[in-house]
């Protein structure tokens, strides 16, 4: 019997709704004489930086938080950008901020995320907040395992005691991702995928949740998904060009829930940075 139409996992319009709830807790935040900031700091002019960047600027006008917009050039040395960190770490006025990545050649990402106050960190991908997710201990998520963990929760897909199948072991998605489903609280079964497991389908057949970033164009295979399985596409890849999903279009005849071919899991993300801003503000 085929299934059912699989259900949307409509992330863009969660993420509308959380912006609204958003500007509420700004305007509650303006009302207490605190004007909610973020710093967001762009090295270079790669064009795809760049319009992550407009689209947080964008969000943070409609929710009514503040932007500094620091640009620098990709010539930028090391212990100049470092300054410009430590400035906004010093700065009462900014409540968090972002150093966009990838960073040109020649500058190590890892140093700057690391040169981040932790309490300013809103990406939560400082070691500190990866330290604190790990001993399950609180601190300020990383923002696109937080997104999935939120859509995932919206959807009411059950998780307690669920087989979930996670491509891709990368520190901002995989990695913190397979760490925090598996939280006792949450009470996932997670298995960690990777380019180095032998046999992908293997797991992902018994899966309940498959979540693949590994950004391969349809990695994901209708004959690897369990019908009824809630399917979640975060990875992304251009060919010739256009963007592709790791997920196949097939896919969506057998899954129970699925998100969108161009993706949903972006503007949730950047959802899940402004609320760790807006904590942020709150706390200090
Ligand atoms: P990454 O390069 O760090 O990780 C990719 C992972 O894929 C690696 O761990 C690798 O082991 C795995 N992989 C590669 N080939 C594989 C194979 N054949 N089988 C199984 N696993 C394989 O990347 P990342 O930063 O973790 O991002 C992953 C993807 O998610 C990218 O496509 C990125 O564009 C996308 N992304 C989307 C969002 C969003 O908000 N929508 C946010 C972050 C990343």
């Amino acid at each position: 019997m085929p299934h059912p139409q699989a259900i949307l996992l409509d992330g863009d319009q969660l993420a509308e709704r959380l912006r609204g709830e958003m500007k509420a807790d700004a305007a509650q935040l303006k009302a207490r004489g605190i004007q909610p900031k973020m710093a967001t700091v762009l090295v270079g002019d790669d064009p795809a930086s760049a319009s992550y960047v407009a689209r947080k600027h964008a969000d943070c006008a409609q929710i009514g938080i503040a932007v500094e917009d620091m640009r620098l050039p990709a010539t930028i040395a090391a212990d100049e950008l470092l300054a410009v960190i430590a400035a906004l770490n010093a700065d009462a006025s900014v409540h968090g901020f972002m150093v966009q990545l990838p960073l040109p050649a020649g500058l190590d990402g890892a140093a700057m995320l690391e040169a981040v106050r932790p309490d300013k960190d809103i990406d939560g991908l400082h070691p500190i907040n990866l330290g604190r997710l790990l001993g399950g201990q609180p601190g300020i998520l990383p923002c696109t395992p937080a997104a999935i963990l939120t859509l995932l929760r919206a959807y009411d897909i059950p998780l307690a005691g669920a087989e979930v199948a996670i491509i891709g072991r990368g520190n901002l998605v995989g990695r913190p991702l397979a760490v925090l489903l598996s939280q006792r609280g949450i009470d996932a079964t997670v298995t960690l995928l990777h380019s180095g497991s032998r046999d992908l389908a293997a797991t992902t057949r018994r899966a309940d949740i498959i979540i693949s970033a590994a950004g391969l164009p349809n990695l994901i295979k209708t004959d690897m998904v369990k019908p009824g399985a809630a399917v979640i596409g975060v990875g992304i890849s251009y060919v010739d060009g256009a963007m592709i999903s790791d997920i196949a279009a097939g896919v969506a005849n057998v899954a129970g829930w699925i998100t969108p071919p161009h993706g949903s899991v972006g503007a949730l993300t950047r959802a899940m940075l402004l609320k760790n801003l807006l904590q942020a503000a709150a706390r200090q």
